[in-house]
């Protein structure tokens, strides 16, 4: 799989070819497992099962095969031989690429599910012809899927790394810093200001690493790097519980392999250990 999705909200007609199905049942997805590969339902045809659909869209390609974002009931069993799965643990049990067209069906169904009267007037949202967004019949109102960015940052001083312990983190592992954009700030601005408040410390040579979308509800993640410009550690003892200075072969329990926060880690790990050998 080359792994190239095209959006489009466009719903062709007559569809014959098989089409690969994202069903969601309470932001769960339909999927069959066998041992550690977790495939969706590749249909032909329209959606011809017994499961009743809640709601649906046509989302795009995938490698050239059409995809659809469905979703059912909360009572709806699964088909036989298949489960409801969370999209976090499927991470890794599928190709990349098809994982992220899962999180973006699910954000999609999501959008369908609130977003279904007009914010404005309260009038039940249609939706609008090629393009993906819902409009309002009486006053005229658009509604798209709504994308919340947060910014997340690793702070490096040398071959120390920047790691804090959040309060909400159900696990005890320590992460980089993260926050989200609020009104009028650039996203410059938001590193400077979440890294200071969380833990005190001045930021300098600040850099775009790469982003993730990360539907959970509905963020985007940003991510940057940043060198240490000045101050100590002084956490708020409320959103953050600890934050220290880890040397970058001596870590802490940290994130896992699906999150951005981790591939910035591995990127400094990765930076450090290169040098020495
Ligand atoms: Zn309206």
């Amino acid at each position: 799989m080359e792994g190239l999705f095209i959006s489009s909200g466009n719903q062709q007609q007559e569809k014959t070819d098989p089409a690969w199905w994202f069903i969601f049942r309470d932001r769960k997805m339909l999927v069959t497992i066998d041992g550690d590969k977790a495939t969706v339902p590749l249909l032909h045809g329209e959606w011809n099962h017994d499961l009743p659909l809640v709601r649906k869209h046509y989302i795009g390609t995938l490698d050239g095969t059409d995809c659809y974002a469905a979703e059912v009931t909360k009572e709806t069993p699964p088909p036989e031989g298949m489960v409801f799965h969370g999209l976090w643990g499927l991470f890794g049990c599928m190709a990349d690429e098809f994982h992220r067209t899962a999180l973006r069906a699910m954000h999609i169904i999501d959008w369908d599910r609130t977003d279904q009267y007009c914010s404005r007037c309260g009038t039940k949202n249609e939706l609008k012809i090629g393009e993906r967004a819902k409009i309002c019949p009486a006053c005229n109102a658009l509604s798209f899927p709504r994308i919340s960015p947060a910014v997340i940052v690793l702070v490096e001083r040398g071959r120390r790394v920047l790691l804090a312990r959040a309060s909400r983190f159900m696990r005890n592992w320590y992460s980089v810093l993260a926050g989200f954009v609020e009104p009028g700030e650039t996203l410059e601005d938001v590193v400077r200001r979440e890294v200071k408040e969380e833990t005190g410390i001045d930021v300098k040579d600040i850099r775009y690493f790469g982003s993730q979308p990360w539907p959970f509800p509905d963020s985007l993640m940003v991510a940057f790097t940043a060198k240490h410009a000045g101050g100590e550690i002084q956490v708020d003892g409320t959103e953050i519980v600890e934050a220290q200075w880890f040397e970058y072969d001596r870590l802490p329990d940290i994130p896992g392999k699906i999150s951005i926060a981790r591939a910035l880690i591995d990127w400094f790990v990765e930076k450090h250990t290169k040098r020495r050998s």
